[in-house]
Order: structure tokens, then sequence, then C-alpha cells
């Protein structure tokens, strides 16, 4: 290693950026190493995607709602910066998937639409009695020979048939990405699903011990009983907010925007649109696949971000005071199912799930919008938008009065979707990075998961590894 101090730079302070600043900032404390470290954030404010509103005693998130608490990163993360005691674990609630307009419940025992015990579906009226019988093939249906990548559809149409496929898995799991079931990668989206079919043959058999084997979440004795979600008590923007603050701010630049990055021998240029050029040893980009293109289009590696489609989405957060509505189903999470004839894709009573976030004699709705093949509604105005989520919902539940307020977000371009051969892009693109520009990382919702925890443990992993490049 030489004497001269080496230089880091973060692009995009979400929380994949903020992820790696953070872990870069302990190591280099930790071991007292000569590395300077800098994270530029083209909008003013740190978080990206993840933004908490406080209103009229209610509190909600504009982005994602909160995170998976078996994945362990993120409450890693919150404990680190000293957020441990705000964690709150989610209520559980009655869910229903909208078939055909019609609500059904969630049979129990479903994990991830899989069906771990028989009863709820031998009885659920989700599927005819032919679409049961095709589903029990699984027991049957030998697993796949090879490993190789394909769609969601085309893995859980063979194991379950059609009617299981569009009338449960798809609602739920394309739901996560607003994609399409038969584009999405299973080895890049659900690739458990693949491991449990390879071990067990059955999915069935496989999600029930599995189930067994690993708890639904993390720590039980931390959290609620069986809450599948976390957030923080004052919102997911405290977890931003925490890990800016153990940062030193010396280390921020708000509102600059990356515009080109050059490899020049062993260094980087990276200019700016303040018209200022900095340089950098290694540099670690994490803003969405398309920035990242844009900012590297002088280098064919980042040709193939260029064809990865993202999605559009909105989100609609609507306040009713309680004695506004009349609901019959009790719902606390409904998921539409592409068959039916609403717009909205998604439903979630936020009164019930975070009881803390609403306050007393009030119901806070959040509905989604848009998915591959249906995104023009994102495009409307606010008012066009809530209208066709408030006739959606009148077709769910009495609603007599006007709500307090809704609250629209569109989300353009904002879901990236894994599509079928995105790990093996992947894998090409790295291997030509290290040849070509070694140094420089790509990380964040675009690539190797789009969950809050993916992205924290993708910011600790290239942290760990520009701190070794400009080491050696
Ligand atoms: P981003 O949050 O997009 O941050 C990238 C940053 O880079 C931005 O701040 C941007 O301004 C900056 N940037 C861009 N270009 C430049 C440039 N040229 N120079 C400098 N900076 C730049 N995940 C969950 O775990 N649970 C959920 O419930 C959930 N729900 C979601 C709901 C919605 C509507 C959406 C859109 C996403 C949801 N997600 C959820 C996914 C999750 O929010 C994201 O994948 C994650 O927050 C992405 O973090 P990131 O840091 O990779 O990217």
């Amino acid at each position: 290693m030489t004497d001269r101090r080496k230089k880091v730079v973060i692009i995009g302070g979400g929380i994949t950026g903020l992820s790696a600043a953070y872990y870069l900032q302990k190591k280099i404390k930790d071991h007292q190493l000569p590395i300077d470290l800098q994270l530029i954030e083209a909008t003013h404010r740190l978080g990206g995607k993840i933004q908490t509103v406080k209103r009229d005693g209610y509190l909600f998130e504009k982005g994602p709602d909160s995170f998976l608490a078996r994945k362990l990163a993120a409450t890693k993360l919150a404990k680190e910066v000293g957020l441990g005691r705000e964690l709150v674990g989610n209520e559980k609630g009655k869910s229903y998937i909208l078939v055909k307009d019609t609500p059904h419940a969630l049979p129990d025992g479903a994990v991830m639409g899989i069906p771990t015990k028989l009863s709820p579906f031998i009885t659920t009226g989700l599927f005819s009695p032919v679409g049961k019988l095709r589903a029990a093939a699984d027991f049957f249906i030998p697993k796949t020979k090879n490993q190789d990548d394909r769609s969601l559809g085309v893995f859980f149409r063979r194991r379950f048939g059609d009617e299981v496929v569009e009338n449960l898995i798809e609602p739920l799991l394309s739901g996560i990405y607003a994609g399409d079931v038969d584009r999405l990668s299973l080895r890049s989206t659900f690739p458990q699903f693949l491991h449990a079919e390879h071990k067990y043959r059955s999915l069935i058999v496989g999600m029930k011990k599995l189930k067994e084997i690993h708890p639904q979440h993390g720590d039980d004795s931390e959290f609620k009983k069986n809450s599948v979600f976390l957030t923080l008590k004052e919102g997911l923007q405290s977890l931003v907010d925490g890990v800016e603050k153990a940062i030193d701010p010396d280390i921020i630049t708000k509102g600059i925007k990356v515009e080109k990055i050059y490899k020049e021998d062993t260094t980087y240029e990276l200019s700016l649109n303040s018209g200022k050029v900095i340089k950098a040893d290694s540099v670690i980009v994490t803003s969405p696949h398309a920035a990242a293109q844009s900012m590297l289009s002088e280098y064919k590696i980042f040709e193939p971000l260029k064809h990865m489609p993202s999605t559009s989405v909105a989100t609609v957060v609507i306040a009713f005071a309680q004695e506004a509505l009349q609901d019959n189903l009790d719902a606390m999470n409904i998921a539409v199912s592409r068959n039916s004839d609403y717009t909205i894709t998604a439903c979630t009573w936020l009164n019930k799930k975070w009881p803390h976030a609403v306050p007393e004699g009030k119901v806070l709705l959040r509905c989604l919008v848009g998915r591959t093949g249906d995104e023009a509604v994102v495009d409307q105005p606010d008012d066009e938008i809530f209208k066709i989520v408030l006739e959606d919902l009148k077709k769910l539940i009495t609603i007599s009065a006007e709500p307090e307020f809704y609250a629209v977000t569109r989300w353009k371009q904002s879901m990236p979707q894994y599509t079928v051969g995105h790990h093996d892009m992947l894998d090409t693109m790295n291997e030509q990075l290290e040849k070509e520009l070694a140094g420089l990382y790509v990380a964040g919702s675009s690539y190797e998961g789009l969950g809050i925890p993916e992205c924290v443990e993708q910011g600790e992993d290239v942290a760990k590894k520009a701190v070794k490049y400009v080491q050696q």
C-alpha cells in the first residue's frame, strides 16, 4: 500500500448508499485507515425512496412501508445506530385476495402463496375443484432437472397449474415487484422456491419443512410474536436520520448530481452538475440503474442496464374518521389478482397494521396502483387517481363520508424488474467490471434485491470490497 491517502466516493444517499457510508466509516475509524470518504446525493435530502410523512397525528410512508423481519441486515443497522428500541413489529390481521371481484380469505398456512396446511386449501373458495386437484399434482411432479433460471410463471404453473398461480401466487408474489410473474426471474426474486423443489421435490412439503426449520423472524423475544414486518416508531425516515447522524457530516454532500464517471489510469474522475470534477480511487454507485448507466455511458459493460425494465407505481394514502366507513370485510390486507376488474393492486389498513401510527378513532388506508402492463393510471392527475381508488374501495366497503385527506405519491420507473437471466447479466457485468473498471462497484435495488434489508446488505458488502481494493 502507498502512503497517499485514498478516496472512496459513494453516489446516492438512499438506504444503500447510506449503509455503504456507515460501514465504510466504521471500518476506517476502527482500523484508522488513511481513507477519505464522500457521499454525493443529487437531492437535498437523504433516504431516496424512504419518505415518512407526519400529518395531523398520522404517520405514514410515501414509499416503502416496512421491511421483512426475518432478513436481519436492516435490524442490525438500526441497532448499530442506537435505534433498536424504536423497532416495532406489525399487528396481525386478516388478509384477502380479490379474485374475479370476490374477496377470499388467504388460506391459513400459505407461505408466500404456497400451501403448508392442506385443509384450508381444500376448503377455500379461491380455486375450483379442478384447480385444487391440479395443485395437488405438486406432490407427484418430479423436480426440474436443471437449475437454469426461468420465470416464476413457468416454475409455478408447472407445479400447481394456472389457477393457483393466477388467483394466489401472482397477486402475492408479483405484488412485491409490481411485476409480471411470466417475466420475473425465479432465481433473482425467490430462489428459495428453486432450492425447496431441489431438496424436497414437492414445494408443499418443502415450504412446510422450511417453515418448521426457520422461524418467521430473527429474534422472537424482541418483537411481537409472528410479526413478519418491522418499522420504527417514528417511521422509516428515522432509520435514515439515525444513520445520517452516525456519519461525519463533512462526508455528505447533498444537492449535487454526478453526471459522468471516467477512468483515468488508476483513478476515477467524476464530473458534477456544479461544474466541478472530483477524483476518487474507488467509486460505489448506488443510484437506480438507469442513472448509473447514464453516468457510465462511455462503457459498454453497462449496456444491459439500458434494457432492464422498471415499473411505475403510485401509493395512495386515504384517512377517514371511523364513522365514515362500514368495514364488513374486517381485512388488514387485500391483494388484487389480475383477473379482477379493479385498478388498485393492493390495499392495507394501516390503522390495523401499525396502530401506533394512526390516531384513535381513525382509519388510514394505503392503496397501490400500477403494475407491469397496467401503468397508465400512474400518469393521471392526483384527483383522478384518488377517484379511481375510491371507486374501487366502495366496491369492497361502505364509505359514507368524505375522507379527511388523501396523499398520492408517484414512483415513476421505480420498481426494477429482475427478469429471467438477471443473475447471469450481473455475473457478466461484475466480471467485466473487475477487469476493466476495478474499484468501481454498483449496488442497490436494481441488482441483488430491492427490499430494504437487501439494500443494507449490499451497502455493507460493497463497503468491504472498496476498503479491500484501496488498501491493496
Ligand atoms: P434509492 O432509494 O432510489 O436511492 C438512490 C439515491 O440515488 C436517491 O436518493 C437519488 O436521488 C440518488 N441519485 C440518483 N442519481 C444520482 C446522481 N446522478 N448523483 C447523485 N445521486 C443520485 N422495500 C421494502 O423492503 N419494503 C417495502 O415495503 C417496500 N415498499 C416499496 C414501495 C414502493 C412504492 C417503492 C417504490 C419501493 C418499495 N420498496 C420496499 C423497495 C425499497 O424502497 C427500495 O428498493 C430501496 O429503498 C432502494 O434504496 P436504494 O438506496 O437502492 O435506492
